[in-house]
């Protein structure tokens, strides 16, 4: 079969590398993968950089976020069955852990996940454990199918701390999740959206998915926008999906006293933090990772199979596995916002 893999270290790497599907052993599903989106962590292993990327042995399948039928099942397998179209959680959590005894398997400790530790989605067939198949209702289009495990910390990020209904929010950069944390603060009752992002077709996009107030942070200053938005009293939530710390210092800035701060993007560099700031202002940093398993799950997937939120603006294209290679390539030369590699 073919796959997209990472097949040598440093920058790029990738390569279309054909591999025998791998039988299911006990516990385990091999799916034909239909549909993988590239994200963030994948674009981390492409450019081999960070701590995720160092656990790639060399060569492994990437991808993680697919959706796919079910085509064999190992032995003690009776949670799934073979026809199902099931996406994945990625967490391979271990089960055993305090995390995981304490329903907090999101953050287990011992996480394991495909495309990183195991070979994973970008394939005609992948084998996964069962335990992370979610089973999607017959006729669900396996490309939304394939969005719902990113699509899951942006409702993970809205249903924390003190939710969404009812006030003003920030979603702080407009990559794949925060778009859809855009639709999602909408689908849950927010009075105000209010989205940054410099580059203009995803503020396009963020208004599309709702966002009432859109802006780029290099052209106005975000903290005086939403000071004006809010007759001076700061957001009440601000989501930080940017990445860098000129934007989590304007997270800090942004949110009003006693607000949230839910932050969901991982900085690619240790930045300085002002305690004394935070202290001042006094908001509640939540830290997303992931998804709860599975109640996120339950909040999320029904919004998709019920059409309450469109995540069609989000899939910026389609691509056969021939040409995965090329979803990549299009998000480092900033083309692309969710490709998805369309397996079969
Ligand atoms: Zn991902
Ligand atoms: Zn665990």
């Amino acid at each position: 079969m073919l796959t997209v893999s990472k097949v040598a270290a440093g920058s790029g790497g990738l390569a279309i590398r054909h591999a025998e599907p791998r039988e299911p052993g006990p516990g385990e599903i091999m799916l034909k993968v239909h549909a993988a989106g590239v994200c963030g962590t994948d674009m981390q292993i492409y450019h081999s950089y960070g701590a995720i990327a160092k656990r790639v042995k060399l060569p492994t399948t990437l991808g993680h976020e697919a959706c796919g039928t079910v085509v064999q099942t190992g032995l003690g397998v009776d949670r799934v069955s073979v026809g199902d179209l099931v996406s994945l959680e990625s967490h391979i959590p271990c089960g055993r852990c305090k995390a995981c005894h304490t329903g907090r398997a999101h953050v287990c400790p011992n996480t394991r996940y495909p495309g990183i530790d195991i070979d994973g989605t970008f394939a005609e067939y992948v084998t996964v454990p069962a335990e992370i198949a979610w089973v999607n209702p017959k006729g669900t289009d396996p490309a939304l199918a394939a969005l719902l495990e990113p699509l899951g910390i942006a409702v993970h990020a809205t249903l924390e701390g003190s939710g969404v209904s009812g006030q003003t929010v920030v979603v702080n950069g407009c990559g794949p999740i925060g778009l859809m944390n855009v639709a999602v603060a909408r689908h849950f009752g927010a009075h105000k959206i209010i989205a940054f992002d410099p580059n203009p077709g995803r503020r396009a996009i963020a208004e599309r998915m709702g966002a009432d107030i859109v802006a780029d942070p290099s052209s106005v200053s975000p903290p005086h926008l939403v000071n004006e938005s809010t007759r001076g009293d700061g957001a009440d939530v601000v989501f930080e999906y940017s990445g860098n710390e000129q934007g989590a210092l304007n997270c800090f800035a942004m949110v009003g006293s006693l607000g949230d701060v839910r932050w969901c993007a991982t900085p690619g560099q240790p930045m300085t933090f002002d305690f004394g700031a935070w202290r001042k202002g006094r908001p509640t940093i939540y830290n997303i990772h992931g998804r709860r398993i599975w109640s996120t799950w339950h909040a999320m997937a029904p919004l998709v199979y019920e059409k309450k939120i469109d995540l069609e603006p989000v899939i910026s294209h389609r691509l056969p596995l021939s040409e995965g290679v090329k979803a990549f390539e299009l998000i480092v030369a900033g083309a692309a916002i969710k490709p998805l590699i369309m397996c079969s």
